[in-house]
């Protein structure tokens, strides 16, 4: 591998935000290389045909909502590098226990008019709610991809509230998914919209934070949809990979980052193989803070204090994750009225509310709540006309301590891993029965596969911690780190562990990228030696001017 000896930046891992981040700096014209650990990159944004030759499986993230939503990602203008949207029909599908079906659409009318047909005013309580997103959520998106405190968009979103209710909105989005449509719906739909929404992150549906999360996706998906990368996610980061070497970025893979070098306190380069990259200006690590803190940046380079905090850093929970190939659609008892691309099952809210309890006291639920893509309805490229791509995952505790159906121990092995997904496709099978003659393939990825292939998903994690309120905003990873800002000079954290956490939007590479522009502002640029290939390792580094 020809690594350059000598580049203005490195970037440690090639996942959404990693890319994101090589992008900004490229376009500052900074020479910059990212090593991405993985053969390819991406990070938790690919796709592959492993399990079927004529099926795309996107390996791990699907729908794209924050994406479509985001300005970072948006600004990029991805279509100039291949990137197509595409849409189910309907965004998302909710099947009750006796098979009955809410549905999202990207139609305002046809959502309001779904929910009233069977509850009376339960459209106009929609649209009353989606009035006020269309006024302020665009701001309040901003807002939250900005580092905090997000001085301008605040500002904004302040002169915003009075015309969508001033504090009475600021206390709804406060209110827990528990509560937030209570007094709004007589139905049962929009809050099982809702709350499915709120735990595709893990906070408690009956916790401030769920309300507001949950609001933010039905509302992107009745706004934005939730639409996928024509072809599979891996278009995603082909694009904005094309986009950065387009604009003479670097990127190597098969290169994972085993050390960071600190040199006075300041990030100097980068160690991977047996050799040395050094760097001019910055260091910005698309990984987890555990990795970050825990092994690329030694121990007596760290402050004491972040040494402490980072033993408080909760994992979100564990998932597992099956990928289908199937002859034909999902045989649904009850055919929804449009075909959704996303699935969620749960029989009730209540049933959620269990599930996510089962998880918090350690335990393997016995019905998981799935989420399920039906990928070739969302995209016909996908697989052979007539067939499905289909995923579903759900999340189980990251310390196992009891299986709510007493068979399971949390070793998670081969046999473990069947008989868990069988679990899981019971619960498919219970709406669409005959599901299992449907099955050519499939795959099942517990929280060891999905580590094996993004060494970010720690135990299976797939948001980069907890999204709780206590490890968000100003406390994401740890409290006094709420920026990228680390205690090295020069060293920056750019993955989805900063604020503001999971989800493809990019904001935490961009937030990254442009903590480490600023900062080389106050450093002056050293002198650039001639690029030569990456010194061994056991040639020691030259002094820093
Ligand atoms: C199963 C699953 C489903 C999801 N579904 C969705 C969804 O539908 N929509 C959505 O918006 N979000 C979804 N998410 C979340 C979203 O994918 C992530 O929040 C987002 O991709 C995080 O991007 P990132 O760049 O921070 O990290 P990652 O995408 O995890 O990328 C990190 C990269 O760094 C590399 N790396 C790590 N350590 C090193 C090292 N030492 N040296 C070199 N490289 C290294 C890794 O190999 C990886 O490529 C999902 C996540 C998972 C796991």
């Amino acid at each position: 591998m020809a690594l350059p000896a000598e580049v203005d930046a490195v970037v440690i891992g090639g996942g959404s935000n990693g890319l994101v981040a090589a992008n900004r700096l490229a376009d500052a014209g900074w020479d910059t290389l990212l090593l991405e650990a993985q053969p390819d990159i991406g990070g938790a944004v690919r796709s592959d045909r492993e399990l079927h030759p004529h099926f795309v499986q996107d390996t791990f993230s699907a729908f794209y909502p924050m994406a479509a939503a985001s300005p970072v990602i948006r600004g990029l203008h991805l279509e100039r590098y291949g990137l197509r949207w595409c849409h189910a029909p309907a965004v998302l599908g909710h099947p009750r226990a006796d098979d009955s079906w809410v549905i999202l659409h990207r139609d305002l009318e046809i959502t309001a008019s779904l929910l009233d047909a069977e509850h009376r005013g339960d459209g106009a309580a929609w649209r009353a709610i989606h009035d006020q997103w269309q006024i302020i959520g665009p701001t309040l998106i901003e807002c939250l991809l900005r580092p905090f405190p997000p001085v301008r968009p605040g500002i904004k979103a302040l002169a915003k509230l009075p015309r969508v209710g001033g504090l009475s909105f600021v206390r709804s989005m406060l209110t827990p998914a528990s509560t937030l449509f209570g007094h709004a719906f007589s139905g049962d739909g929009a809050q099982l919209l809702l709350a499915g929404n709120a735990l595709h992150a893990d906070i408690p549906l009956d916790a401030a934070g769920s309300g507001f999360l949950g609001t933010l996706l039905i509302m992107l998906g009745q706004t934005v949809g939730f639409p996928v990368p024509q072809g599979g996610a891996g278009k995603l980061t082909e694009a904005m990979r094309d986009r950065f070497v387009d604009h003479g970025g670097q990127v190597e893979t098969s290169a994972p980052v085993s050390k960071i070098d600190i040199h006075s306190g300041r990030a100097v380069g980068v160690e991977v193989h047996d050799q040395l990259v050094r760097v001019r200006r910055a260091v910005l690590a698309d990984v987890g803070a555990e990795q970050l803190y825990g092994r690329l940046v030694s121990a007596d380079d760290l402050p004491s204090s972040t040494l402490a905090k980072m033993r408080a850093f909760r994992r979100d929970p564990a998932t597992v994750k099956i990928d289908y190939a199937l002859s034909g659609p999902v045989p649904w008892a009850e055919q929804p009225p449009y075909a959704p691309g996303t699935v969620h099952i749960a029989d009730s809210y209540e049933e959620l509310t269990t599930f996510y309890g089962q998880l918090n006291a350690g335990a393997v639920p016995d019905k998981p709540f799935l989420l399920i893509g039906q990928m070739t309805t969302a995209d016909p490229m996908r697989s052979p006309a007539g067939t499905e791509s289909l995923w579903a995952y759900t999340h189980v505790p990251q310390e196992v301590r009891s299986d709510a159906c007493g068979e399971l121990t949390g070793s998670w092995d081969a046999s473990e891993l069947e008989r868990f997904a069988d679990r899981m496709q019971g619960r498919i099978e219970q709406h669409a029965p005959g599901f299992a003659d449907r099955i050519i393939a499939r795959r099942i990825l517990g929280p060891a596969q999905l580590e094996a292939r993004n060494a970010n998903l720690v135990g299976g994690s797939v948001n980069g911690g907890t999204a709780a309120l206590d490890q968000q905003v100003v406390f994401r990873p740890i409290p006094g780190l709420g920026r990228a800002n680390t205690p090295i000079r020069g060293l920056y954290l750019a993955s989805a562990a900063a604020h503001p956490g999971g989800s493809v939007h990019g904001a935490c590479g961009m937030n990254a990228a442009r903590a480490a522009l600023a900062g080389a502002k106050l450093t002056p640029r050293p002198r650039v030696p001639r690029r030569r290939p990456g010194i061994p390792l056991d040639q020691p580094p030259a002094p820093r001017p």
